[in-house]
C-alpha cells in the first residue's frame, strides 16, 4: 500500500511552518491591523491570499478538479522544486526521469543535491517502462515524466504512464504543460485512482500567460498540503492572482479558439517545412512546437538569427542530433520562417 507519510522527508514532516497574519485570521473584517501593511490603498498595499482560494475555485470550475487538490506556484518550476524538496533527502535520495526531456527536472535535482538518473527514450521517443523502473532503487523518491514531451513533441503512451504510476512506490510527476495541444486526454480525471501521482500544468502555454508566472500542480490533498506547508507564504502575488482571474473569466472560449488556431498552424508549418530540401525529418507533434531534423542545424540556426528569427537549437541533445525545435507562431510569423528557410543556401 502506498503511504505518503513514509515518503515525506522527516524534517518536513516535523516542520512547524511559518504562520502568516493571513493564515491566522481568514474571515472578512473592516479594520486590518495585523500584518504591518501600509494602510493607504493603492490596489497592492495588502498581502495576497496565501492559498489563492478564489483563483483555485475558478480553476475548479473550469477543470475537473477539486480546489483542495490544487497547488499554485510561481511557474511550474516552483512546483518542481517543492516536490523535490518535500520528498528527496539531499545527498541520499535520487530522481529518475527520461532523456531527452525538459531541463528543469535535472537542474532542480542538482540544486538540491539529489542524484538524477535518466533513461533514454526509444528511437521513436517512447518510454521504455521496464528500463525506467530498473533504474529505480530504495532511494528513488520521484519519477519525472513529461507528456507531451519537450523537446520531442510526442505524447508518451497512456499504458506506459499508467504502468509507471502503478508499479513505482514513490511519487510520479507527470508534466502536462502541453496537454491542451494534444490528442491525448489529461490524466486529471484519473488522479483519484493514483495517490502517488502529481500532475503539472501551466498558464504559460495554451493559456497565453507566460508573463505572470503561474503553474499548477494537481495531487492528493495530502501531497498538496505538504507543498503548501513548505512554500513561501505569499508565493503568488496579487497582480498575478488578479490577472489570472480576469483572463479565466473572460476568455475560456478565446483560449480554445487560440489553441485550435495553433494546431491548424502546426499542420500548415508541418506541410510547408516538409517541402524544404534542408529538412530531413519532421517529428509529429502533440504540442505547440515541431522538432525538425535539418541538414546543418547550427548553420541554419545562425542563418535564422541573422534574419532575426529565433528558434531553439537542440542539436546537442540526446536523440535530437541535427534538430531544431520550432515554436508554432502566428500565420505571419510561420510564413516569415518558411520564406527565410526557402532562401537558405547550404553549400559546404
Ligand atoms: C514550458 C514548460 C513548462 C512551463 O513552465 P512554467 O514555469 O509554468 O512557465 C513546464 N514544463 C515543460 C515541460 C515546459 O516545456
Amino acid at each position: 500500500m502506498f503511504d505518503i507519510n513514509t515518503l515525506i522527508r522527516k524534517n518536513i514532516k516535523e516542520l512547524e511552518p511559518y504562520s502568516s497574519a493571513r493564515d491566522e485570521f481568514q474571515g472578512k473584517a473592516s479594520v486590518y491591523l495585523d500584518a504591518n501593511e501600509n494602510p493607504f490603498p493603492n490596489g497592492i498595499n495588502r498581502y495576497p491570499d496565501p492559498l489563492q482560494q478564489e483563483l483555485k475555485n475558478k480553476i475548479g470550475s473550469i477543470k475537473p478538479i477539486n480546489p483542495n487538490r490544487i497547488f499554485l506556484g510561481n511557474g511550474s518550476d516552483e512546483a518542481i522544486d517543492l516536490v523535490i524538496r518535500a520528498f528527496c533527502e539531499p545527498g541520499l535520495d535520487n530522481i529518475v526521469s527520461i532523456k531527452p526531456t525538459y531541463g528543469m527536472y535535472k537542474v532542480c535535482a542538482n540544486i538540491n543535491n539529489i542524484e538524477y538518473r535518466d533513461v533514454l527514450l526509444t528511437n521513436d521517443f517512447l518510454l521504455d517502462t521496464d528500463a525506467l523502473l530498473k533504474k529505480t532503487d530504495n532511494h528513488s523518491k520521484i519519477i519525472f515524466l513529461c507528456s507531451p514531451n519537450n523537446p520531442t513533441g510526442n505524447s508518451l503512451s497512456v499504458e506506459s504512464i499508467e504502468r509507471t504510476v502503478s508499479c513505482f512506490n514513490g511519487i510520479v510527476v507527470l508534466d502536462e504543460a502541453y496537454i491542451d495541444f494534444s490528442q491525448q486526454k489529461s490524466f486529471l480525471e484519473k488522479l483519484a485512482t493514483f495517490p502517488n501521482l502529481v500532475i503539472l500544468q501551466t498558464f504559460s502555454k495554451a493559456w497565453g500567460m507566460a508573463g505572470i508566472r503561474l503553474g499548477m500542480a494537481f495531487a492528493s490533498e495530502e501531497i498538496i498540503g505538504t507543498l503548501n506547508k513548505i512554500k513561501y507564504p505569499y508565493n503568488i502575488n496579487i497582480l498575478t492572482q488578479e490577472k489570472a482571474l480576469e483572463q479565466l473569466s473572460l476568455s475560456t472560449e478565446k483560449v480554445r479558439s487560440n489553441v485550435s488556431q495553433i494546431i491548424q498552424e502546426r499542420k500548415w508549418l508541418y506541410d510547408n517545412l516538409l517541402q524544404l530540401g534542408i529538412v530531413k525529418h519532421l517529428y509529429s507533434s502533440d504540442a505547440n512546437f515541431i522538432l525538425a531534423k535539418v541538414v546543418d542545424a547550427r548553420k541554419i540556426y545562425n542563418y535564422l538569427c541573422d534574419k532575426e528569427i529565433i528558434v531553439r537549437d537542440r542539436s546537442n541533445v540526446a536523440l535530437c542530433e541535427g534538430c531544431l525545435r520550432i515554436t508554432v507562431g502566428t500565420t505571419d510569423e510561420n510564413k516569415t520562417l518558411v520564406r527565410a528557410l526557402q532562401q537558405v543556401e547550404i553549400y559546404d
